[in-house]
């Protein structure tokens, strides 16, 4: 799902002057039950996020994490991007509807303030997560959890 939304997106991280770095291989082990059309949806939302905050000229690199106890008989998809990082006191906000970090500049970039409101929303419906780190000057990782479906 991650490269078939890729593809809609690369025109976006060209004109950014960014890299796209998607590092997903299909793994027999780890499944999981979803709507595709809906993780395309988390997935252009989080890509789309990192190239338009993540300044021009970055690289935004998607991988799978590497398992967290945070997250058990879960599987985590990273979008991670070198940009400006976001300041501690709006991270928990930030799956707000309309909620911005910068008024200014997301007017600039367009959009609504939905689009991390809508992956909170999916991922709910999917029993999913959504964890943001996130450092001052280095970048920002959002990180999709989804249960491993339990193959028998
Ligand atoms: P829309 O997604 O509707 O086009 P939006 O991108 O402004 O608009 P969200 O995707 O919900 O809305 O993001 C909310 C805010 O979080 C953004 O306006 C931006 O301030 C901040 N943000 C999101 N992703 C990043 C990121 N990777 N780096 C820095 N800031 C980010
Ligand atoms: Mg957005």
């Amino acid at each position: 799902i991650v490269r078939e939304v890729s593809d809609g997106i690369r025109p976006l991280a060209e004109r950014r002057d960014a890299t796209l770095d998607i590092d997903v291989e299909f793994e027999e082990s780890a499944q999981v039950t979803a709507d595709r059309d809906q993780l395309g949806q988390v997935f252009t939302n989080l890509i789309e996020n990192a190239l338009k905050y993540g300044g021009t000229g970055g690289t935004v690199h998607v991988s799978i994490s590497p398992e967290d106890s945070r997250f058990p008989g879960m599987i985590g998809v990273s979008i991670k991007d070198n940009g400006p990082g976001i300041p501690r006191q709006h991270l928990h906000r930030l799956t707000e509807r309309f909620y911005r970090v910068n008024a200014k500049q997301s007017k600039e970039q367009g959009g609504t303030g939905l689009g991390l409101a809508i992956v909170k929303h999916i991922l709910a419906r999917h029993a999913g997560e959504l964890d943001i780190a996130s450092v001052l000057e280095e970048g920002s990782t959002f990180t999709v959890w989804l249960p491993l479906r339990k193959l028998s």
